[in-house]
């Protein structure tokens, strides 16, 4: 009763589609089953519910619009330079293993008559980590949709991240690390330009693991 009411609640807030949550919460238990342990003892009891909300959280890129995120945060502002945020700590799932991945990405981008505002680069990267991913296609999502919201002369991301998928199972590498580097535009010629937001974007990174 208590599950069928929550499971209502979740499906009427308009993001998640009415009678998923229901879905995750018996397929969670099946797999517990499954696996060979017993979903109803006790402290396993709200298990599946708590995992049905953690994957909706987790992936709750898939009942956002990335448009909507930036929408009004786009301004006119003349800038030669090169605007380039770091630091920007993301989680992620493959879609391959179902498991995490993690780490830090980096963004720079040269306007070309307009910015956008810093509190949106943050929410756009975790809106697309926000879902079943490679990193591969994440770091290129991200770039390209910077690339059609503002229309730059050039973007770069780098992603450095961490794969439990290679950590825990299969290789059981648990000291490997993926990087992936999307260039456009200006960034794409000019191998200094490369260098230069290379380097700061990995000292970035090497403090980001120091902390965890
Ligand atoms: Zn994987």
């Amino acid at each position: 009763m208590d599950r069928k009411r929550k499971s209502d609640d979740k499906g009427g807030d308009g993001r998640i589609p009415y009678g998923s949550y229901e879905v995750v919460v018996r397929s969670a238990e099946a797999i517990i089953r499954a696996i060979g342990d017993d979903p109803g003892r006790e402290s396993m009891k709200k298990t599946p519910e708590r995992f049905a909300s953690a994957m909706f959280e987790i992936l709750s890129g898939y009942s956002e619009n990335p448009w909507e995120i930036v929408n009004g945060a786009i301004f006119e502002q003349e800038y030669s330079g090169v605007v380039m945020v770091n630091n920007l700590k993301f989680f992620s799932m493959c879609e391959h293993h179902l498991l995490p991945f993690f780490g830090v990405c980096s963004l720079a981008y040269i306007p070309n008559g307009k910015i956008i505002g810093l509190s949106k680069i943050p929410r756009l990267v975790k809106h697309f980590s926000s879902r079943f991913q490679v990193q591969e296609r994440l770091t290129e999502q991200i770039g390209k949709f910077v690339e059609s919201v503002l229309s730059p002369k050039g973007v770069a991301v780098y992603i450095n991240s961490y794969h439990l998928c290679v950590a825990m199972r299969g290789a059981r590498k648990e000291d490997v690390i993926m990087e992936t580097m999307y260039f456009s535009g200006e960034f794409r010629g000019d191998v200094e330009l490369k260098r230069i937001f290379l380097d700061k974007a990995k000292t970035t990174v090497n403090h980001f693991f120091d902390i965890i």
